[in-house]
């Protein structure tokens, strides 16, 4: 797997030009330039020549990023901020007992009994038998929610589900730097895939999409057992023409996460879902500000973030908020202020459509 110090060409691309400033989320509100691109890579490169020291302090200021990737579309040099801020944090986690200690204990109780616990509730249906056979990578939130809301959709399409009982998909600990989680994560979803016998794999989540296709593409690459396509369940009702009806009139707007890279298949079907009623946000696809567990200690400057969010939301009037990650889903809701109502876009259209 690769390191920090495989980072080096890469810090070392950075012109300093600023620009990344412009597109910040964190920047906007905090004005500090050691909570953006431009600051971290000065801060990189001065750990590489051994001019400093990780500290708690750089990690602090590596932690606040959102890894919203906003600056890496808008960065002369297209450097991949997300990738080199996990695998500078990789190198605190490294140093430091309690990362692990901490680490562990989210992987146990959050990520295991607690998801666990909640899944208890809604069990997983059976699919119906189609020829086209799809592998359903639920994530977190497929294991507390179940998989009904998939099963019917896809199987309206015409395609037959397979659910295997899989785990995260571990970017929550790649972002924290803990790469040997992240890898265990990366390896369980290949034997479980394998046992499955099955190539073609669907989610409803942006950042588990994201972290699957980085398996094949980056991390995973020399150990995966076989080739595998990802996509997300949106691409496919689009390809099938699959135009859902709602049992009643409903007013949405979406928030487009920051790990979606399908936003037009999305629109489609927002806009082609029979008596859904749906209204684009202003900066419909910027942050909402929360980027999981480590961010709830930064509530000061996410809440600043989150409130644009939701003036935004306010303004379009639509009772409901849809979005397709989970860690969306949850920021949504925390700040929400009881203002409207989250929920993701395929549960919500597979709840609301007409029996
Ligand atoms: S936009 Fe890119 S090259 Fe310019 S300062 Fe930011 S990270 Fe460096
Ligand atoms: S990934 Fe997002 S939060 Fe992080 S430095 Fe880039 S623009 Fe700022």
């Amino acid at each position: 797997m690769k390191t920090f110090t495989d980072c080096k060409e890469e810090i070392h691309s950075c012109s300093k030009c600023g620009l990344c400033q412009s597109v910040c989320p964190v920047y906007k509100v905090t004005g500090n330039d050691c909570t953006v691109s431009r600051g971290h890579f000065i801060m990189l490169r001065g750990l590489l020549n051994g001019e400093l020291k990780m500290s708690k302090i750089i990690n602090r200021y590596l932690d606040l990023c959102l890894k919203c990737s906003a600056c890496t579309k808008f960065c002369p040099s297209g450097i991949d901020v997300v990738d080199i801020v996990a695998l500078a944090k990789s190198e605190y986690f490294k140093l430091h007992k309690i990362e692990k200690i901490k680490s562990f204990f989210l992987r146990k109780f959050v990520f295991d009994f607690g998801v666990r616990f909640c899944g208890l509730i809604h069990k997983n249906v059976k699919s119906k038998a189609f020829d086209k056979k799809v592998v359903y990578f639920g994530g977190c939130s497929g294991r507390m929610q179940g998989n009904s809301h998939i099963v019917k959709l896809l199987n309206s399409c015409g395609i037959e589900v397979v659910s295997p009982d899989f785990e995260c998909c571990g970017i929550p600990f790649f972002v924290r730097g803990d790469m040997k989680s992240f890898q265990q994560y990366m390896e369980s979803f290949f034997a479980k895939l394998k046992e499955t016998g099955v190539t073609d794999v669907v989610t409803s989540c942006a950042s588990c999409e994201k972290a699957l296709k980085s398996y094949s593409e980056k991390w995973g690459k020399d150990i995966k057992p076989f080739d595998y396509t990802v996509k997300n369940i949106y691409e496919y009702m689009r390809e099938n023409g699959l135009k859902p009806r709602l049992n009643r009139k409903l007013k949405v707007t979406y928030h487009k996460p920051c790990n979606l890279n399908n936003y037009d298949d999305i629109k489609w079907l927002l806009n082609n879902t029979y008596n859904l009623e749906y209204t684009e946000m202003q900066n419909y696809d910027s942050c909402c500000g929360f980027n999981g567990i480590s961010k709830i200690k930064e509530y000061k400057i996410n809440s600043k973030i989150f409130t644009l969010k939701r003036e935004n939301i306010i303004a379009t009037g639509a009772k409901y908020v849809l979005t397709s990650c989970l860690g969306c889903e949850s920021a949504l809701n925390i700040f929400s202020l009881g203002k409207y109502k989250v929920e993701d876009l395929a549960k919500f259209i597979a709840v609301h459509q007409d029996k």
